[in-house]
């Protein structure tokens, strides 16, 4: 192992778990990953230009088609929250160009025996028209004879008609202004607001991990009996899962033993996010407390509770690096 390898790998984690937003963890990580393999300063600049954070969305966007943008993300925001309230109808799509027909998609409540698929869903149409309430009205009454009849639903159903009426209005305000632009513009927009959305769906597992992370931390740094810590446990599983050397044979005929994570696993980045992540930090972290001694230099600070490890002979420290620098009551200098 290169020298202080093991504390970089706690550094990773630690710098991960600490970041103020996701944003600023996904590019920790890739740091961290950069110090700790030892990948060449080539690396970094090549992983970070690829990653994508909002800064680079914003940085694409062009002046001219940030509204649209906005309108379509407001629209695909609208359209998760109709298909995530909790009931048994969902939207399965909108023709606002020519029909002004939404096609609702319906879970029977009762399965239909008699049918092929006793689940397969309903397929109910429903007219928007050129104006007036009227279609409002036809989903108000489809909601009440197909969904559950409970109180809870009630609520749902106004949600559901107030998204609705919301998502008409959009979508014909979003027609308008594509009637106006070249096709091309349109399909831009559309582009750039599907990579937003990946960026945002992308941000809430890092935000979500940054949270698994803070407990798993928290955990290891005050388990009693390491032996029967189950956060440790199984961590030590993935580990071992994630820990395959592979042998290889060079051009040149010399064996060699792989590296686990290359620079393309972070430059060619493939694979499920949360596993991506997970699976570097869990490999980091173990070998991190591989090292003997290293897990009483993970502190939380007493002011704070950002995690850090203490310099070496500093395990006394109960303030991080930041925090120690401020003067203050109880400062220890
Ligand atoms: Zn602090």
């Amino acid at each position: 192992m290169k020298k202080n390898q093991d504390r970089q790998f706690g550094k990773l984690v630690v710098d991960f778990v600490n970041a103020p937003t996701a944003e600023e963890a996904g590019s920790a990580f890739i740091r961290g990953a950069a110090a700790a393999f030892g990948f060449g300063h080539g690396f970094l600049d090549q992983a970070l230009g690829r990653y994508p954070t909002l800064q680079l969305f914003e940085d694409a966007l062009s002046a001219g088609d940030r509204g649209l943008v906005e309108l379509l993300l407001e629209e695909r925001r609208l359209l998760s929250v109709v298909n995530n309230l909790p009931c048994n109808i969902s939207l399965a799509s909108y023709d606002c160009d020519e029909e002004r027909v939404l096609t609702f998609k319906i879970q029977p409540l009762e399965p239909k025996w008699d049918n092929e698929n006793p689940y397969e869903e309903d397929v109910v149409r429903v007219a928007v028209g050129t104006g007036g309430g009227k279609w409002l009205d036809e989903v108000a009454e489809m909601f009440d004879d197909r969904a559950p009849l409970t109180t809870e639903m009630d609520e749902v159903r106004e949600r559901l008609l107030a998204c609705l009426a919301e998502y008409i209005t959009l979508t014909d305000r979003i027609l308008e202004i594509r009637r106006d632009i070249p096709p091309e513009r349109t399909h831009e927009a559309q582009k750039m607001a599907a990579y937003h959305s990946r960026i945002q769906a992308e941000q809430d597992v890092l935000a979500e991990l940054q949270e698994r992370w803070r407990m798993i931390l928290g955990e290891v740094l005050e388990a009693q009996d390491l032996s029967r810590d189950q956060t440790l446990l199984d961590l030590l599983l993935v580990y071992n899962m994630v820990n395959r050397r592979e042998t290889a044979v060079s051009d040149d005929g010399a064996l060699y033993e792989k590296p686990l994570f290359e620079p393309g696993y972070f430059t060619e980045r493939s694979g499920l996010a949360d596993e991506y992540y997970h699976n570097v930090l869990v490999f980091a972290f173990i070998e991190f407390l591989k090292v003997a001694g290293n897990r009483k230099t993970l502190r939380k600070c007493a002011r704070c509770d950002a995690f850090f490890i203490a310099g070496p002979g500093r395990t006394a420290n109960k303030r991080c690096g930041r925090c120690a620098k401020k003067k203050g009551p109880g400062t220890r200098v």
